[in-house]
C-alpha cells in the first residue's frame, strides 16, 4: 500500500508473537483482504514468557500457552500456514516456502524473531546441552531438570536466571558462568544485578562472574558431565544451559537485498527498504523515537506495539512507532519490571528502604530515561504513565525526602 488503500492480502513470515498480533490487530481493524500467517513451528501461534516460568515448572501446559484456540483461526479467516519461507522475490512479490509452494503478497511482513546463539567451544552437540527459544525447547529441558542433579548456566542473562531459579525450585544444584563482571549487564542497573546475585546466592545458587566456559565434557553414552572453566577449574553438569543471547534472523532479508544491520533495518514506520515489505519484533532495527538512536528489542511488548502499528498503517492510519518500551522478568518470588530504556544514563535516584522491594530510577542530564522497579508494581504502572506521557521528573526532584512516583503521577494530572 502505497496510496492509502489498504493491500489487497498480506503475508505474515513467523507466526510468533508479532506474527499473530499482526494477524490480529488487522482483523480487528477492520481489514478485510486475505491474511496468511505462516508459521514454521509445528503448534499454534504461542507466547514464550512462559517457558522459562510457569511452564518450565510444570504449572501450565502446552495449550495454556496459546496465544488464540484454533477456531480463532478460522473464525478470523487467516489463513495459518505450517512451512518454513526460504526465499522472497520481491520483484514479483511473492514468497517460497521450502516444500515448494509459492504465496503472492500485495504486503510482506517478517515477524521472523531471533535464534539462540551457541556457544564455540567442543562438546556443544552432547545431550543434555540445551538452548530456550521454542515450546519444543523447554518441554526437552523440562523432562531433562526432572533427571538433572546440576545444572550450569552459561549466561546471565534474564532467560538464564530464569531457567536457574526454576532448576533451583526444583532441587536441582545450580552454576551460573557469566564472562562480565556481573548478571545483568547489557538490561539492568548495577543496583538491581547486586538484588538478584544476593537473591540466587541466598537460595544455594552458584554465581561466577568474570569466568569464560572453554569445553563441554562427556561421551555419547552419558551425555554432558562437566564443564570447564576458563582458570582451569570444572563443574559437574549434567544439563548445561546456553543462555548467551540470541541472534535476529535476517537472512531472508539480505538474500532479498534488503538493508539489514544487527537485524533487519526499518524505519519510524516499520517499512525497510521495500515499500511493500514491513519488519517487526525481535528481528528488526528501528530508530527509537525518543533519542534517535537505532535499536532492536526483544520484548512481548515489543513485538505487539510493532505489530499493530503495521496493522494501523496497511488500514490508512500510518503513524511514526513512539512507543514506550517496557519489559519483566520474574525470579523466584521476585519480579522486576521496567519502563523505558537507559541509553548512556548519567545518574540514578534509588525508592525504598527494602532491600528486597526498590526502584531505580535513571536519568540521563536532568531526564528521566528509565525506571526499574523490583517487587514494586505500583512504581512501574506510575513510571510507564510518566514516561509515556513525557513528564518531566528530575534527579533533584526525584531525591527529595517522601518522594513517591504515584504521588508525582497524580500531581501532574
Ligand atoms: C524463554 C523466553 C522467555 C521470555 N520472557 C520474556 C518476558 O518475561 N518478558 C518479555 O517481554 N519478553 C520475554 N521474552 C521475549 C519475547 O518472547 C520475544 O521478544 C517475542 O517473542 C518476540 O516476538 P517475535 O514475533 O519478534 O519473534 P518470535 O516470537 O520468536 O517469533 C518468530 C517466529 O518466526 C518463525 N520463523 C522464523 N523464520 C521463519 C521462516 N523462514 N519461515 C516461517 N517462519 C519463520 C520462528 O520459527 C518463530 O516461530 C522471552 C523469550 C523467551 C525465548
Amino acid at each position: 500500500m502505497t496510496d492509502g488503500t489498504p493491500p489487497g492480502s498480506v503475508v505474515v513470515v513467523g507466526a510468533g508473537q508479532g506474527g499473530y498480533q499482526t494477524a490480529a490487530s488487522l482483523r480487528e481493524y477492520g481489514y478485510e483482504g486475505s491474511i496468511t500467517l505462516i508459521s514454521a513451528e509445528d503448534a499454534l501461534p504461542y507466547e514464550r514468557p512462559p517457558l522459562s516460568k510457569a511452564y518450565l515448572r510444570g504449572e501450565a501446559d502446552e495449550a495454556q500457552l496459546w496465544l488464540r484456540p484454533a477456531t480463532y483461526y478460522v473464525r478470523q479467516s487467516i489463513d495459518l500456514v505450517a512451512g518454513t519461507v526460504s526465499e522472497i522475490d520481491p520483484a514479483a512479490r511473492t514468497v517460497c516456502l521450502t516444500d515448494g509452494s509459492v504465496y503472492g503478497y500485495d504486503h510482506l511482513v517478517l515477524a521472523t524473531g531471533a535464534t539462540p546463539r551457541t556457544l564455540d567451544v567442543p562438546g556443544t552437540e552432547l545431550r543434555g546441552v540445551h538452548t530456550l527459544r521454542t515450546a519444543r525447547d523447554a518441554a526437552a529441558l523440562q523432562s531433562a531438570l526432572a533427571g538433572a542433579r546440576h545444572a550450569v548456566v552459561v549466561g546471565a542473562g534474564y532467560i538464564g536466571l530464569e531457567f536457574a531459579s526454576v532448576a533451583r525450585e526444583s532441587g536441582v544444584g545450580v552454576t551460573v558462568v557469566e564472562a562480565l563482571d556481573r548478571p545483568l549487564s547489557r538490561v539492568a542497573s548495577a543496583r538491581t544485578a547486586e538484588h538478584f546475585t544476593r537473591l540466587h546466592r541466598s537460595k544455594g545458587t552458584e554465581l561466577l562472574f568474570g569466568q569464560g566456559v572453554t569445553a563441554l565434557h562427556g561421551n555419547g553414552r552419558s551425555g554432558v558431565t562437566a564443564v570447564e572453566l576458563a582458570d582451569g577449574g570444572r563443574r559437574p553438569a549434567d544439563l548445561v544451559l546456553v543462555g548467551v543471547g540470541v541472534t535476529p534472523r535476517t537472512e531472508l532479508a539480505v538474500a532479498a537485498g534488503l538493508p539489514v544491520s544487527g537485524g533487519i533495518t526499518v524505519d519510524s514506520r516499520l517499512l525497510t527498504g521495500d515499500p511493500h515489505i514491513s519488519a517487526i519484533g525481535d528481528c528488526a532495527t528501528f530508530p527509537q523515537a525518543r533519542s534517535g538512536n537505532r535499536r532492536r528489542l526483544e520484548s512481548v511488548q515489543n513485538a505487539v506495539g510493532h505489530a499493530r502499528a503495521v496493522a494501523e498503517r496497511l488500514t490508512g492510519r500510518p503513524r511514526a512507532y513512539d512507543e514506550l518500551p517496557w519489559f519483566w522478568s520474574d525470579q523466584f518470588s521476585t519480579t522486576v519490571q521496567i519502563a523505558g530504556l537507559a541509553e548512556g544514563h548519567e545518574s540514578e535516584v534509588v525508592l525504598g528502604d527494602d532491600p528486597d522491594a526498590f526502584s531505580v530510577l535513571r536519568f540521563y542530564g536532568k531526564d528521566l530515561q528509565a525506571v526499574e522497579s523490583v517487587n514494586r508494581p505500583a512504581d512501574h504502572i506510575a513510571a510507564r504513565r510518566l514516561l509515556g506521557r513525557g513528564t518531566r521528573l528530575t534527579p533533584e526532584g526525584a531525591s527529595a525526602p517522601g518522594f513517591s512516583l504515584k504521588e508525582y503521577l497524580r500531581g501532574s494530572l
